[in-house]
């Protein structure tokens, strides 16, 4: 079996992004693999530690997917306090054609045009894959389960993630993937205080989810516990449709988002206040713009920094996406671009977002706990990743163990799912779930 076999077989995702397979991105013509561990939202440890725990593995995970690829040298990007944190410094070689590549401390450097740029200084083509620029992007802890799929011949089971926010203390633990967030809360004596809101992911781009029925998914970054009254809370609680009427109402065209936006900034044809004159009716008077929707990285820049008319062109531009995914179109750049004169001194310092955001006071750096297991059941969902859900192939009653395949990739874009703990399964419609022996 090849790297790309074993890689999907092994359910390797980009962890913490949207869950594109992995094997999907190794593709010939490649000169440079970027790896990601900008950690780029405030609040989040969870790369941080996991260099700290497993580099040997995740370098493991770098050289086979050089050598399979035929990738002559590799850029493991880290923020510059997460070097300093690891005592490690910009170009120094962790080994044979892999360097360390240190980024400033600014905000969105996790976004894979941006880091392309920061770590290579080439510009992706609007609209375009990667790989079109000589590069392939993977994030550290989707090469650490590379390097556990080679040597120790392991599916992505576990999760490495940070709790933290509005709580005395973060943390950093790894736990099966599927387990009850409520049980991992509860493990560790953590309480959400009446109001505040659970979010999987960073302060910005994450998402409000119930902490009574969600699990932890191969996607699952970090759990934040913060308060209504903050910037990035405060966002996610309003509606499209109020976003869409204050656009149409407050605006005053003052063109700071698209002066502000990072992507705009690379060149990028986005300019988010043209969204925002039009917000409704977009889409029957500028097409051709609202087609460019897809250029938009999610950061919310726009939204939380640039306007001061308490406007969100990032959920303007979301309605957009909505509507151009729908009909299936995407905006592809034929031309070269170069970034503005003006983005050097235009990004936004890490320390400034955090504040901007409201969870400077939060920041606490994530302690490793260690690994916890003694939780009652795991529930694998059947879409942890983009493309076609798995399909089960177990029924209700069967008991496996850990490591089993328990549902198989679909045709198409997709990959298989494993038990994350051994025990006695239930199938529904969107997951597995498998009550331990010892519940
Ligand atoms: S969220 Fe706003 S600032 Fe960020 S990329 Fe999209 S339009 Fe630009
Ligand atoms: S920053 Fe706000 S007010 Fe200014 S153009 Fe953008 S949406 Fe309009």
């Amino acid at each position: 079996m090849d790297l790309k076999e074993l890689m999907q077989q092994s359910g390797i995702v980009g962890a913490g992004g949207a869950g594109f397979p992995s094997y999907a991105k190794l593709a010939d013509g490649a000169d440079t693999l970027v790896i990601n561990g900008a950690e780029c939202e405030p609040l989040l440890y969870t790369d941080y530690v996991l260099l700290q725990k497993e580099m040997p593995m995740v370098l493991t995970g770098i050289k086979a997917v050089l050598e399979y690829a035929k990738i002559p040298r590799a850029l493991l990007c880290v923020k510059e306090h997460t070097a300093k944190r690891l005592r490690l410094t910009d170009g120094k070689k962790l080994d044979e054609h892999i360097f360390l590549k240190t980024l400033p401390d600014v905000y969105p450097m996790g976004d894979e045009i941006s880091l392309i740029y920061q770590a290579t200084e080439r510009v992706v083509k609007p609209g375009n894959l990667p790989i079109t620029s000589g590069v392939i992007v993977l994030n550290v802890e989707t090469l650490l389960g590379v390097g556990l799929a080679l040597k120790k011949s392991k599916p992505v089971l576990d999760k490495y993630l940070t709790i933290g926010g509005d709580i005395p203390e973060a943390i950093v633990v790894k736990v099966p993937i599927g387990t009850p967030i409520a049980e991992l809360l509860e493990k560790n004596s953590i309480i959400i205080p009446e109001g505040h809101v659970l979010i999987d992911g960073g302060p910005s781009m994450g998402k409000v989810i119930d902490p009574e029925s969600a699990v932890v998914t191969k996607t699952t970054k970090s759990l934040l516990i913060l308060p209504p009254d903050c910037e990035a809370v405060r966002t996610k609680l309003i509606s499209g449709e109020m976003s869409i009427a204050r656009a149409e109402t407050a605006c005053c065209q003052c063109t700071r988002c698209t002066d502000l936006c990072p992507r705009h900034l690379l060149g990028y044809p986005l300019e988010p206040h043209k969204m925002v004159r039009t917000a409704k009716g977009a889409a029957t008077v500028m097409p051709e713009m609202v087609v460019t929707a897809n250029l938009c990285c999610g950061c919310g820049i726009c939204e939380s920094l640039a306007c001061s008319q308490g406007i969100s062109p990032r959920a303007v531009i979301n309605e957009y996406k909505a509507l151009i995914g729908k009909n299936k179109m995407r905006y592809v750049g034929k031309d070269e671009v170069s970034p503005l004169p003006e983005r050097d001194w235009r990004m936004v310092p890490s320390e400034r977002w955090a504040n901007v955001l409201g969870v400077a006071k939060f920041d606490k750096v994530g302690k490793y706990i260690g690994e916890q297991t003694d939780f009652t059941r795991a529930e694998i969902l059947l879409r942890q990743h983009i493309g076609a859900p798995s399909v089960p192939c177990v029924k209700d009653g069967d008991r496996v163990e850990r490591g089993d395949v328990i549902a198989q990739a679909a045709e198409g874009l997709s990959l298989p799912q494993h038990a994350s703990v051994s025990g006695t399964v239930s199938v529904y419609n969107d997951r597995i779930i498998i009550e331990k022996d010892n519940a």
